[in-house]
């Protein structure tokens, strides 16, 4: 199975996160809209002084593919094929798979329904430094949250790449920025 794997680990005093892909296939596109996103993502994570993105080769083994395996199952039962698992310490934290036409929610991705699952059943604590499995590249949305969740290493079957001679991707949105931002910045001046 040809498995590819997102290790985040950026570098800023003791924390390190970083990613890496070891798709061939997928490597020769780099970067990704995803793997800017990641980038962007991680960069508003942590302080802006010196986040730092390097790659480092991860493989792939034969318990990725098995938990893989899992993640394609979900994804089998979906209402549209996507499924992910969530993996902390060898054991199966959640499962999910896509439910947006079944509950008429655009946001229910199946990383988005085994993270909501983990947290129902085990708390943000162990989201943190997981392994997320998912049947496809995540879509925007879903890498901020795998990020947000600081879940630590994420693994996927077909890329963005891959999927989009299958499947209509976003192609646009319209976004209005920098309204009343003085506002914002003094609500969060409190928190
Ligand atoms: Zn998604």
């Amino acid at each position: 199975m040809n498995l590819a794997i997102w290790t985040p680990r950026l570098t800023h005093g003791d924390r390190k996160m970083s990613w890496h892909e070891n798709c061939a296939q997928c490597a020769t596109a780099l970067p990704s809209r995803r793997a800017v996103i990641a980038t962007l993502a991680a960069a508003a994570l942590l302080p802006a002084a010196s986040p730092l993105l390097a790659a480092a080769a991860v493989p792939s083994s034969a318990e990725d593919e098995r938990f893989m395996r899992l993640a394609l199952a979900e994804a089998r039962r979906g209402d549209f094929p996507f499924g992910a698992v969530i993996i902390r310490d060898g054991r199966v934290l959640a499962r999910g798979r896509n439910l947006g036409r079944s509950n008429d929610d655009p946001t229910a991705h199946g990383e988005i329904t085994a993270i909501r699952r983990c947290l129902a059943d085990y708390g943000s604590k162990a989201l943190r430094g997981s392994t997320l499995y998912t049947s496809g590249e995540p879509c925007a949305m879903c890498m901020g949250a795998i990020l947000w969740c600081h879940i630590g290493r994420l693994v996927y079957a077909a890329s963005v790449q891959q999927l989009a001679s299958r499947i209509d991707q976003i192609a646009s949105s319209i976004v209005t920025g920098r309204l009343l931002p003085m506002a914002c910045a003094t609500l969060c001046r409190v928190v």
